[in-house]
C-alpha cells in the first residue's frame, strides 16, 4: 500500500554527484572554497568516544551561538538537518490539511515535491519583475497558508529589497511567508531583521553555500517564537548530529572566513558574467553564487553548450521543464581559473 501521491510524485532531482574524478562541479551551487581552518581543527579534536552518547536534541550551543550571530535570541533559532529539512517542517507545521502552499515560478524546485508529498495544491505566481511589483501583489487564489520566497532567487539569481518583502508579508498575514536565504551572504544583503519583526515571517539559512559546508548539513531557520517553537514539536528528536553540532560551531567561530569567500566568489561571478556577455550570453545580474544565462539566438542550444561542456570535464545545471526555462543554463561560481576554462569553451 503506497499513498497515490507517493505513487505519482516525480521527486526533486539534485545536481549530479559525479563518480568520476577530475570533473569540475558547477552544477549544485556548492562554494568552491574550502571551509575554515577551524573546522579542520574542530574535527582533529573531537571526542570520538562522546559519539557513543546521542547528540543534544536541542543543540543549545550551537542555537545559542546562532543566536548571537544573528542578533537574536535562542528562541528565535531552528537547526535542520540542511535547510531542506526545516523547509519541510515548514510546510508541516504552518500548512493545514489541503490548504494550498504558494511559490514564485522560477524558483526552488523542491518546494512543488514537497507540497505533493503533504498533498497540499501548489499556487504558482510568476515572479515580480521588480520591488515596485512584488509591493503591489495582491493575496494569490486560494490563500495559502505558506508562501515560500527565495531571496536572493534560484534559479534566477535575482533579488528584492527588504521592504518589498515586508509589504509583500502583511498582504499575506496572518499565513507564514518563509524567506529562503540560503543565497544571501553572495548577495551582502538580507531580510533577516523580517523574521524579528514581523509575526509571520521567517527566514531560512544553510552552512551548506557560503560556510562551504554542504556535505555536513545544517540549515537554520530564524523567526518569531511562537512559530519556532512549533517547529520544536514536530521535529526527529536528534536531527543535527553531534558532529554536525560540533562542526556547525567551529565555522560560526569564524564568519570572516566565509564573508571573505563569498565577496571572493561574488567578484568572479561579476567578471564571468560581464565576460559571457561580451560573448551574446544573456546573463541575469546576480546576487548568488550562481549565474542563470542564455546562449545567443542561432548558435547552439543550452543542451548543446551542456554537453560539450561535459566533455571536457564541466558540469552545470539545466531545467528541462518548464519548457521556458530549458533554453537557460544555471553555472555554479568556481574558481578564477574554473570559470576562465569555461568561458574558453562557452
Ligand atoms: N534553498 C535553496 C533555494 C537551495 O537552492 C538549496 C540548495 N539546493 C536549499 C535551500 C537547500 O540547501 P541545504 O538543504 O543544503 O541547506
Amino acid at each position: 500500500m503506497i499513498r497515490s501521491s507517493v505513487q505519482a510524485l516525480a521527486p526533486y532531482v539534485p545536481g549530479e554527484q559525479p563518480k568520476l574524478k577530475r570533473l569540475v562541479k558547477l552544477n549544485a551551487n556548492e562554494n568552491a572554497y574550502p571551509p575554515s581552518p577551524k573546522v579542520k581543527e574542530a574535527l582533529a579534536s573531537f571526542n570520538v568516544a562522546s559519539l557513543r552518547l546521542y547528540p543534544d536534541p536541542e543543540f543549545s550551543r550551537l542555537r545559542h551561538k546562532l543566536a548571537r550571530y544573528y542578533g537574536c535570541k535562542a528562541e528565535n533559532v531552528f537547526v535542520g538537518n540542511g535547510s531542506d529539512e526545516v523547509l519541510r517542517l515548514a510546510i508541516d507545521v504552518f500548512v493545514r490539511n489541503a490548504a494550498p502552499v504558494g511559490v514564485f515560478e522560477p524558483s526552488y524546485s523542491l518546494y512543488p515535491v514537497l507540497a505533493e508529498i503533504r498533498e497540499a495544491p501548489l499556487v504558482r505566481v510568476p515572479l515580480p519583475e521588480n520591488d515596485a511589483a512584488l509591493s503591489a501583489l495582491r493575496p494569490p487564489e486560494p490563500r495559502p497558508d505558506l508562501f515560500c520566497l527565495v531571496n536572493p532567487n534560484a534559479p534566477t539569481g535575482t533579488i528584492f529589497g527588504m521592504e518589498a518583502v515586508r509589504a509583500f508579508a502583511r498582504t499575506l498575514a496572518p499565513a507564514v511567508l518563509l524567506v529562503d536565504e540560503a543565497y544571501a551572504p553572495f548577495a551582502g544583503r538580507d531580510c533577516l531583521a523580517l523574521a524579528l519583526e514581523e509575526p509571520n515571517v521567517v527566514v531560512s539559512r544553510t552552512f551548506s553555500k557560503a560556510w562551504s559546508l554542504a556535505g555536513l548539513r545544517v540549515g537554520v531557520l530564524v523567526g518569531p517564537a511562537p512559530l519556532v517553537e512549533a517547529l520544536y514539536k514536530v521535529k526527529d528528536s536528534y536531527n543535527v548530529d553531534a558532529l554536525a553540532q560540533c562542526v556547525a560551531e567551529a565555522a560560526l567561530s569564524d564568519p570572516e572566513w566565509m564573508v571573505a569567500n563569498a565577496r571572493k566568489i561574488a567578484a568572479t561571478r561579476d567578471r564571468f558574467s560581464d565576460a559571457l556577455r561580451q560573448k551574446g550570453w544573456s546573463v541575469v545580474q546576480s546576487h548568488t553564487n550562481f549565474v542563470w544565462c542564455q546562449p545567443p539566438e542561432g548558435g547552439k542550444t543550452a543542451a548543446e553548450f551542456q554537453a560539450k561542456v561535459r566533455n571536457w570535464g564541466f558540469l552545470v545545471r539545466r531545467f528541462a521543464d518548464p519548457p521556458e526555462l530549458a533554453n537557460h543554463l544555471r553555472i555554479s561560481i568556481g574558481t578564477d581559473a574554473e570559470m576562465d576554462e569555461l568561458l574558453g569553451m562557452l
